[in-house]
Formats: structure tokens, C-alpha cells, sequence
């Protein structure tokens, strides 16, 4: 699904990635952990082709095509989903209006035809209703005052609606109640497939309670000084991340 080689990024000439490799496979989920300002949202923005990120060296292909080369929105069609958030409120244009457009762009790259109005209220509405989110939310504007918890199931719902093949979560279990956060991770395992992968960056341990990975990765320093299954999670949330500095770098 995704091969990263040797990936080096800067943001305003500053090296923030270094040399990071990172394998994924289709159907696994790897969760990346890591101490704050360790590239991990640059990592995101990097694969999604986010501007202002600069890749200075390495390769990255998914799905054998060298993603590098691809406009972010070509990226997005060809399956790589990195949860939008809109820096300001668009006046006038609808959630839906949104979803709908970019679920069209999609199914035209697959040659499908353009949804209907009525079939896509038809899906928005079964999204809405697995992320617990009121039918209400669709009308309204793109970002007209979210808490941060609809921010959140708003993600799910645009992947959900989208369909990715790679699916990057940054902290989308931040500032989330209990119960808000089991809502994200039935969205997320509800979509678990043989063909779909997920990169869930997280802070927190508790998250991986209720999206198993497979693997789990700590970033530090611009790249992946150690890899583990689940117990690594634990581990990090038990020790920190300073025994890591020590042992690795
Ligand atoms: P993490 O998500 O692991 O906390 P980030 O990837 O957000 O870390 O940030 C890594 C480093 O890159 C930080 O030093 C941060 O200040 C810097 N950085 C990230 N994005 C930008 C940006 N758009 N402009 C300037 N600096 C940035
Ligand atoms: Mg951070
Ligand atoms: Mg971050």
C-alpha cells in the first residue's frame, strides 16, 4: 500500500523529516506515537502533498505509483484520505455541498457516474447516524461552529463517505470524551478491510484499547527510531519516551 523510503522533508528550510522508512501493507493498521514536535503531523501533510512541506530527498510510493509526483488531489483520488480541517469557516458552502463534490471527484477518477442528490443524502445520512452525528450537521456550514468533537466524527464521516485505501488519523482522539472516542474507533474499525490501511497517529495509549494495530511506531527526531506490536503502546505510555533517546539515539 505504502513504501517510504529514506523520506527527508523540510518546512521553511528547516529539516523536520530524516530519513524515515515506514512499510504498510494492505489491511494493516499502524499506530505512530511520539514526543510533540517530532514530525508526526508533518508526516501527514507530507504524504497528503499539504503546501509549505518540501520533500528534499527519499521515495514514497503507494500503491507501486510514486506518490511524489501526484498534485494532492490526484492523491486523494487514488485513495489516500488525511482528514481535512479548514483553517477558517467557508461562508455559504454546506457540509454537504462539500462531501457531495469531492465523493463526485472521486467516483468520476473510477469511472462511476455522479451521485444523485437522493442517493447521496442516502449515504450522508447512514454516515452521520454510525458516527452519532444529527442529520442537522449536513446543512450546516463547513465548519460553522463544530465543537471539537463534531470536528472529530466529521473526519469519520468524510472517510467513511470517501472510501480511501489509506486512511491517516492525526489526533483524532484528542480533546475526545469517552464516549466520543469509542464512536471515532467503531467508525475506523467498522471500515477495517483486507484492502484498506489506516496510520492513526496518537498520543495516547487509550485510543489503541479500541483500534488494535498491528504495529506501533515511535517517530522521534524526524524519523522511526522503534517499531513493536501493541505492548509497545503500553510500554511508551508506562516509561515516556526518554528511555527511547537514550537507547537509540
Ligand atoms: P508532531 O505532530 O509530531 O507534534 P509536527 O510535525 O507538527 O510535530 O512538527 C514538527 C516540527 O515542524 C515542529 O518543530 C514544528 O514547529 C515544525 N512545523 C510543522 N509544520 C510547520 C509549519 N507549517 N510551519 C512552520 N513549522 C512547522
Ligand atoms: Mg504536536
Ligand atoms: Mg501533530
Amino acid at each position: 500500500m505504502l513504501k517510504i523510503k529514506d523520506l527527508c522533508a523540510s518546512v521553511e528550510e528547516k529539516a523536520i523529516l530524516r530519513s524515515l522508512n515506514l512499510e504498510i501493507k494492505p489491511g494493516e493498521i499502524h499506530a505512530i506515537m511520539g514526543p510533540n514536535g517530532a514530525g508526526k503531523s508533518t508526516l501527514g501533510n507530507v504524504l497528503a502533498g499539504r503546501p509549505g512541506y518540501e520533500v528534499t530527498s527519499g521515495s514514497v510510493e503507494l500503491k507501486g505509483q510514486d506518490l511524489l509526483e501526484m498534485d494532492p488531489e490526484v492523491r486523494a483520488r487514488e485513495g489516500l484520505f488525511l482528514a481535512f480541517q479548514y483553517p477558517v469557516e467557508i461562508p455559504g458552502v454546506s457540509n454537504m455541498e462539500l462531501l457531495k463534490a469531492a465523493v463526485d471527484a472521486k467516483r468520476q477518477h473510477e469511472g462511476k457516474s455522479e451521485l444523485s442528490a437522493i442517493e447521496f443524502m442516502k449515504m450522508a445520512r447512514e454516515a452521520c447516524k454510525a458516527v452519532s452525528l444529527d442529520q442537522s450537521f449536513l446543512k450546516r456550514g463547513v465548519n460553522e461552529g463544530f465543537s471539537g468533537g463534531e470536528k472529530k466524527r466529521n473526519e469519520i464521516m468524510q472517510m467513511m463517505l470517501l472510501e480511501p485505501s489509506l486512511c491517516i488519523l492525526d489526533e483524532t482522539d484528542s480533546g475526545l470524551d469517552i464516549d466520543a472516542l469509542q464512536v471515532v474507533a467503531n467508525g475506523v474499525n467498522a471500515m477495517r478491510s483486507e484492502e484498506r490501511s489506516f496510520i492513526v497517529v496518537t498520543h495516547y495509549q487509550r485510543l489503541l484499547d479500541y483500534i488494535v494495530p498491528d504495529f506501533v511506531h515511535v517517530l522521534a527526531h524526524g524519523r522511526i527510531v522503534k517499531s513493536g506490536d501493541k505492548s509497545l503502546a503500553l510500554e511508551l505510555e508506562a516509561k515516556g519516551y526518554s528511555w527511547l533517546e537514550q537507547e537509540v539515539l
